[in-house]
């Protein structure tokens, strides 16, 4: 694989490219203090690691427990005689055992051979001090390791955070602009320096200082205890402003390439990565069967059919004797509207309750239909009650169904079906919920939540095209539909009785490509392990996201404990000189798609994470916001 877009990369020396797990400072600093009369502890002459050497004891001495010491030892504050006469010390010190620590660790030399293939400059930055360096350097050189340029942190007019030593690395080596770099490092100040390069960052967990272990601790930890530690640091890379965490040095090629692949999306001929919530980014799998032509009424086509009715169900229910489906033609609002105006009969009244705007569709359906109706409208972001519900059922005997929405897409709320479902059943009324944007993605099973219609679509967890929807239903209640008839192609008993009767014929045209589409979606999310898998990946990403955007100040309207793992409601922030529409373009010119918010009252956006959208995918979009954004 080729890169193209990357301008250079800058490495750290010390604990990312030689010397694994940095220990020729630590022992010196240690040793430095043990001098003065006072013990210090490994973790305390970690903490400062990558800042110019001097800094580095400094930082030490405002240690409140350091610092106690010393005043108990000396009676006096520290001063800068003493920080001369410590530092001097240390760099006696560590310039006797510097040729020792230059081993490069693994990875080191394969990924300058990377970067030299795809020319791409090597620059290097350090905490060490130019003599300090010309030693590490020069027996580095000796075992094969070697970047095109070094600065050391005496040669800047101030090291780490400082992004100085970049700087004159780029103006040596003639590259530009920063935003196309990448900086690598393991000490939290090395990503600071990134950051406030911005460059873009990434920081490398083993062999560094932060894990602070040797390549032998590392392989005998178990494994818990190792991804524990490594969790820890992570976190502090992430927290400190890093766009990626390596697990080690050897594993930034990958993470090389797909920096690349971002940058390198520009124009509007290239692949979009959709975070909306359906349609949304397909397969290349489910977008290839697409290629080829279908007809309608073959057996081969009808048996498609079959399967995808069989496979609908068994996603749906455990209890697969009592439940049927039926597929029609048409956007997801099509088949809510086909359900109610089918189910609910001429002179019987519908409960509604809706908090956003596709419960408020239903609304509109009704009056478009002439469907009797009782609607509950709750705040956008609030949970619908309980209790009201229960009042309103008790208050109006003549309620023959009720309707909700399962993932309210608006915001992101995910409302309570079961206890609802609790209440239809006590109350024997029909329960319809539309599940359109959650059938696929959470695991439930809609005869336990004594669901009689669940409503979803093609283009929405399943993860396959859009152009039709599909109704899991109890076959006793779709069975008495049959004289409910209200409207002709949007009449579901019609549409199901003539599946049911051809074995798989469509009343009318079926989308044909969508329909292989969507069975061939079917078989991947099998092959990703089911509904259960699925609800793993989308939770964990949108649990990445809302934490990386809450990180640069952006929080998702409604609580935790309500939001679905489907879609994320943000509010814009207003601190900020750049229209949504502005951001919009200059996300899209990135290749991301995000969707504008639908609240009356607050400016808020959207992204939804479903589809084939992974990790890198949520970190990649969190890096590009934040570089807009800032
Ligand atoms: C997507 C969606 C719909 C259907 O919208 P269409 O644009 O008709 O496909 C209905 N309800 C919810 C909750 C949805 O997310």
């Amino acid at each position: 694989m080729k890169l193209n877009n990357i301008k250079g990369v800058f490495l750290d020396w010390a604990g990312t490219t030689v010397d694994y797990g940095c220990f020729a400072p630590i022992q010196c600093f240690m040793k430095v203090f043990k001098d003065e009369g006072i013990d210090v502890f490994v973790e305390e002459a970690r903490q400062p690691m990558g800042l110019k050497k001097r800094d580095h004891i400094i930082e030490m001495l405002k240690i409140d427990r350091i610092n106690n010491l010393w005043n108990k030892h000396f009676g006096r504050q520290w001063n800068e005689d003493d920080i001369n006469r410590m530092y001097k010390r240390f760099e006696e010190d560590i310039l006797l055992i510097l040729h020792n620590y230059a081993e490069p660790i693994k990875g080191a030399i394969e990924l300058t051979n990377i970067l030299r293939e795809n020319n791409i400059a090597i620059g290097s930055t350090s905490g060490y001090t130019k003599s300090m360096m010309d030693i590490v350097a020069s027996n580095a050189k000796d075992k094969g390791y070697y970047p095109d340029y070094i600065v050391a942190a005496d040669e800047v007019k101030a090291g780490r955070p400082y992004p100085y030593m970049i700087y004159k690395n780029a103006e040596n080596l003639s590259i530009y602009p920063l935003n196309k770099c990448v900086k690598i490092g393991d000490t939290i100040s090395d990503i600071k320096e990134g950051v406030n390069g911005g460059l873009i960052t990434i920081g490398i967990i083993k062999g560094g200082s932060e894990l602070g272990l040797r390549e032998e601790e590392v392989k005998s930890l178990s494994k818990e205890d190792l991804t524990r530690r490594m969790d820890i640091v992570r976190d502090k890379f992430l927290k400190a402003g890093a766009s990626y965490v390596a697990d080690s040095l050897e594993d930034v090629k990958d993470i090389l390439y797909n920096i690349d692949k971002i940058l390198g999306i520009s124009t509007t001929e290239e692949r979009k990565l959709l975070f909306t919530p359906g349609p949304l980014s397909t397969s290349e799998g489910v977008k290839k069967v697409m290629d080829y032509d279908y007809c309608t009424w073959d057996d081969e086509y009808k048996n498609l059919t079959e399967k995808i009715r069989a496979s609908i169900v068994n996603i749906a229910t455990k209890n697969t004797k009592e439940y049927t489906t039926v597929l029609l033609q048409g956007s997801g609002t099509y088949s809510v509207e086909g359900t109610l105006s089918t189910v609910v009969p001429k002179g019987k009244t519908l409960l509604i309750c809706s908090n956003g705007a596709y419960g408020e569709r239903m609304i509109e359906i009704c009056e478009a239909e002439s469907i009797a109706y009782i609607a509950y409208k709750e705040e956008y972001k609030n949970p619908l009650s309980i209790e009201t519900i229960s009042e309103i059922i008790d208050k109006n005997k003549d309620i023959y169904a009720l309707a909700m929405i399962h993932c309210e897409t608006t915001t992101g709320m995910l409302n309570p079906v079961k206890e609802v479902g609790e209440i239809t059943k006590k109350h024997n009324i029909l329960f319809i919920v539309d599940a359109m944007s959650s059938f696929g993605g959470i695991p439930m099973d809609i005869s336990d939540f004594n669901i009689d219609f669940l409503i979803s679509s093609s283009n929405k967890c399943i993860e396959g095209v859009p152009g039709f929807g599909f109704i899991v239903c109890k076959r006793s209640e779709i069975e008495r539909c049959k004289n409910n008839k209200r409207t002709l192609s949007l009449d579901i008993y019609d549409q199901w009785r003539v599946m049911e009767d051809t074995k798989g014929k469509w009343r009318f045209t079926s989308p044909t490509h969508v329909v292989t589409a969507f069975y061939k979606a079917l078989k991947e999310l099998e092959d990703e392990g089911g509904v259960e898998e699925r609800y793993k990946r989308y939770s964990k990403n949108q649990k990445l996201l809302a934490e990386s955007l809450k990180e640069i100040g952006i929080n998702s309207i409604i609580d935790k404990t309500v939001q679905s793992p489907i879609i994320t409601t943000f509010i814009y922030p207003n601190n900020i000189n750049l229209s949504f529409n502005e951001f919009y373009k200059k996300l899209k010119e990135r290749g991301f798609i995000i969707y504008p918010g639908k609240l009356t009252k607050e400016n808020t956006f959207r992204v939804g994470n479903i589809g084939k959208i992974y990790e890198w995918d949520i970190r990649n979009l969190s890096l590009c916001i934040k570089e807009i954004l800032s």
